[in-house]
């Protein structure tokens, strides 16, 4: 396959993809600006978002990147079942899909026209934008041949093949569920509907902040930041970042060892490590460290070697 093709997805049709997706970023911002606006939630409805998030991130960072894509540790089949549970429902959509655009992205980092999302593709701050956001609304994506490791898993196929269902799930079920409880609590058909309402919104919000702190890796982790390794694109580590991206922002360490289960300098400061280490612990993951380099590897990488 040549390098420079990377064909259009066909398997739904072009206007609505981008239906879908300009639905999936705007409704987050939409729904955060109605909230603060009619004043729905308080700092307890804060906190367990904050909460949800650190529990629903891990979908992307340890399954979608860590797991299907770099294949980092193994993972036996409830806590897969589990990483394709929990990527599906970030709403990031199809599993082989973020896989073959992730590998791509590896396979041609920062090379203009052949990156999906390459700040270099714009100039300035059109071009972090585009690395942003704006890279999935043409509807390019990598081939999927690329994510070949999933194409008989049988786990992930069926996750994929219920992408719309758990779609609707996602955008539906909380608000459902949350109305139910306030009717049951009140009797009251209003008071329902406003915690059906409240919860959907505050749902969104929660997609809204796994998408924009996925998407920084894109941007900002290839525009600011340290390159303490060696490696043939623009990959930075940006150290503010990596609480809220669960440790996923020392790129240009990722870059450099792609495989490894741990790409902070340290357990402590990389949280999906953490979280794979317990997985490990509980015997649902295993083989965790196995492309962890040594100290050597990583001084023979780094840019200046201290002496
Ligand atoms: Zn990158
Ligand atoms: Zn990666």
């Amino acid at each position: 396959m040549s390098a420079h093709i990377i064909p259009q997805d066909t398997s739904v049709s072009s206007r609505m993809y981008k239906g879908v997706i300009a639905f999936i970023v705007a409704a987050p911002i939409v729904s955060l600006l109605l909230l603060v606006w009619f004043r729905f939630g308080n700092w307890l409805t804060v906190m367990w978002v904050v909460i949800f998030y650190f529990m629903i991130a891990p979908g992307v960072t340890v399954g979608l990147h860590r797991y299907f894509t770099h294949r980092s540790f193994e993972a036996s089949l409830p806590l897969k079942v589990i990483m394709c549970f929990a990527a599906i429902i970030t709403l990031e959509g199809k599993i082989t899909t973020w896989v073959a655009n992730h590998m791509w992205h590896h396979q041609h980092s920062d090379v203009v026209g052949v990156d999906l999302h390459t700040p270099l593709e714009q100039e300035g701050i059109r071009g972090l934008l585009y690395a942003h956001v704006w890279w999935m609304f043409p509807g390019r994506n990598a081939d999927p041949k690329l994510a070949s490791h999933l194409t008989y898993d049988r786990v992930v196929q069926f996750f994929d093949r219920q992408v719309l269902a758990f779609f609707l799930g996602r955008a539906l079920l909380p608000g459902l569920v949350c109305g139910l409880v306030g009717y049951v609590q009140t009797q009251s058909i209003q008071v329902g509907t406003l915690w059906g309402i409240e919860a959907t919104g505050w749902s969104f919000v929660l997609v809204g902040m796994v998408h924009h702190f996925t998407w920084c890796i894109n941007s900002i982790c290839h525009v600011w930041g340290e390159q303490p390794y060696r490696t043939s694109d623009n990959s930075r580590n940006v150290w503010w970042l990596w609480v809220v991206t669960l440790g996923e922002s020392w790129h240009n360490t990722h870059h450099a060892f792609p495989r490894s289960s741990l790409q902070g300098s340290a357990w402590w400061n990389d949280p999906s490590y953490c979280i794979i280490k317990m997985l490990e612990w509980v015997k649902l993951a295993y083989d965790v460290d196995r492309y962890v380099p040594t100290q050597n590897r990583r001084d023979a990488k780094r840019k200046s070697v201290m002496t």
